[in-house]
């Protein structure tokens, strides 16, 4: 427990657990096997740095092995600690399974702050970290692939990955030990904006529910929607972009760790970014009002709020304050079980994390599947595919005389590459996996919330694979 009698991460993800499986009717044995986390490793290791040797301390927390490999970001932060981890690992078992993806739970950290290091430096920690966990197979192609997570992303996942194959030299599936690659070390298209991405999908899906954004008190499309962003990290910076770009979304405000940007008129988030990647911090950008990192922004009216940074932000002391409608959890476990309750009877509604950020795992399951098969996806068919339309428009304007419009024939015949296929699959993951929690949502009276609904779908999937199991 913390101020305001606030449960930690793990006893809210618990909580939130445990709303769900009274709900449902499953012998109490299996409720406990999915619940509990099955191992934690801790490992402390010392890395000779600046002359002197400092010692790091790294988890890696397998939550359930029903299906494997189990999957699971890493995190680079000094707040990481072994309840975090075991809390995130329980998440992805729940998020796997809701977005059907054949993997288990697993979360990493690291107990560090990268922005101390320098590159190569972190190139050092990094592979004596992946060191210690290969040689544990907590990392491996078959049994515990790891992915970017909260202060890592592509150039981690490649030092990860080459460590893994420098101690295995003759595993031909290697680069499948680890996704989030750039693509020049084994990546997938698409991979580094999928989360985002995901969250675009999300919102776009719902919103081709009127019910359930009258639910929210909203109506209309996303067109004009006024969001309010936490963290432009990552998952952040890419659903604000895609969203206010793509969508028509107004980013009247955005949230960082060392200042405010609040613009009624709308952010433009590209520009933002580029002055948080030069200047580290909001002060001086001119497109818009720069506000004190703790001004209580995500307190202000908006339609939709996302915090993509950090959890718990959301909690028993500012829950009541929350004037947005629609919360979509792009990070992971942003608003605790107590808040989660206010929130409820508040009518907001909220868009739970194991679906709403699952576009991560969902395309890291792709990055592994092609690493198996050692091929890019759409390499065989696409040129075949692009013949077969032109063949057929040039049929019809011959037939008909008429000629189709150079864009729409150009857009029509164009075979799907890996980028194409990527986001095809991402949208048909995003939109089955909100039809699966609405369906629950919607039947059941005792249903009251997206989040016990999701909770409900992944729970059965697991249980129904342990039973299967025989165990
Ligand atoms: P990131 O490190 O790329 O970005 C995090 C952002 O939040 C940074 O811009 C950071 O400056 C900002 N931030 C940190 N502390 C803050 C604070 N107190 N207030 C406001 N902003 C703050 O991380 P990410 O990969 O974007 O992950 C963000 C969240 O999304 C995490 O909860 C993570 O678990 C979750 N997530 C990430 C992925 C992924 O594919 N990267 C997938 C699923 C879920």
């Amino acid at each position: 427990m913390s101020r305001h009698n606030e449960m930690s991460f793990r006893e809210s993800t618990g909580i939130m657990f445990n709303r769900a499986v009274k709900l449902m009717d499953l012998p109490p044995g299996v409720v406990e096997k999915i619940r509990v986390c099955n191992a934690t490793y801790t490992v402390r290791f010392g890395v000779r740095l600046r002359g002197d040797i400092h010692t790091f301390t790294g988890y890696r927390s397998v939550h359930s092995e029903h299906m494997e490999p189990v999957k699971g970001g890493i995190r680079y932060a000094l707040s990481v600690n072994q309840d975090e981890v075991e809390a995130l690992a329980a998440l992805m078992t729940y998020k796997c399974a809701l977005v059907d993806t054949p993997f288990g739970g697993s979360k990493g950290g690291l107990r560090i702050d990268p922005r101390e290091w320098d590159e190569h430096e972190m190139e050092q920690i990094t592979r004596r970290f992946t060191y210690e966990l290969v040689k544990r197979d907590l990392i491996d192609p078959a049994q515990n692939v790891p992915a970017p997570d909260l202060g890592t992303g592509e150039r981690e996942m490649a030092w990860i990955s080459d460590q893994y194959a420098r101690m295995n030299t003759t595993d031909i599936n290697a680069r499948a030990c680890v996704t989030g690659k750039p693509i020049n070390a084994g990546g997938i298209r698409g991979r580094v904006e999928a989360t985002g991405r995901g969250v675009q999908y999300a919102l776009r899906e719902i919103f081709r529910h009127p019910e359930d954004i009258r639910a929210a008190g909203l109506d209309g499309t996303l067109d004009g929607k006024r969001v309010i962003v936490q963290g432009l990290g990552n998952v952040g910076y890419h659903a604000a972009k895609f969203l206010s770009e793509e969508d028509g979304c107004r980013i009247i405000g955005v949230l960082e760790y060392n200042g405010c940007i609040r613009n009624p008129d709308g952010i433009n988030i590209e520009d933002l970014k580029q002055h948080l990647i030069l200047h580290g911090s909001p002060e001086g950008f001119a497109g818009g009002t720069i506000l004190p990192a703790d001004a209580p922004l995500m307190e202000e009216n908006c339609d939709i709020l996302i915090p993509a940074a950090l959890e718990g932000v959301i909690n028993l002391e500012n829950a009541d304050r929350i004037a947005a409608r629609m919360i979509v959890e792009a990070a992971n476990g942003p608003v605790t079980s107590g808040a989660d309750r206010i929130l409820q009877k508040k009518g907001v509604v909220v868009i739970p994390d194991m679906y709403a950020n699952a576009g991560g795992v969902t395309v890291s399951y792709f990055e592994w599947v092609k690493n198996l098969s050692h091929i890019r996806f759409g390499r065989l068919q696409r040129r075949q595919e692009e013949e077969s339309h032109r063949i057929l428009i040039e049929e019809m304007e011959r037939m008909t005389g008429q000629a189709f419009d150079q864009d729409f024939k150009r857009r029509y015949i164009q075979g799907a590459g890996e980028l194409e296929l990527v986001r095809s699959g991402l949208d048909d993951t995003m939109r089955g996996a909100y039809q699966d929690m609405r369906e629950v949502w919607h039947a059941r009276d005792d249903v009251g919330d997206l989040r016990t609904a999701a909770y409900l779908v992944s729970i059965g999937k697991v249980a129904a694979s342990y039973q299967a199991k025989g165990i």
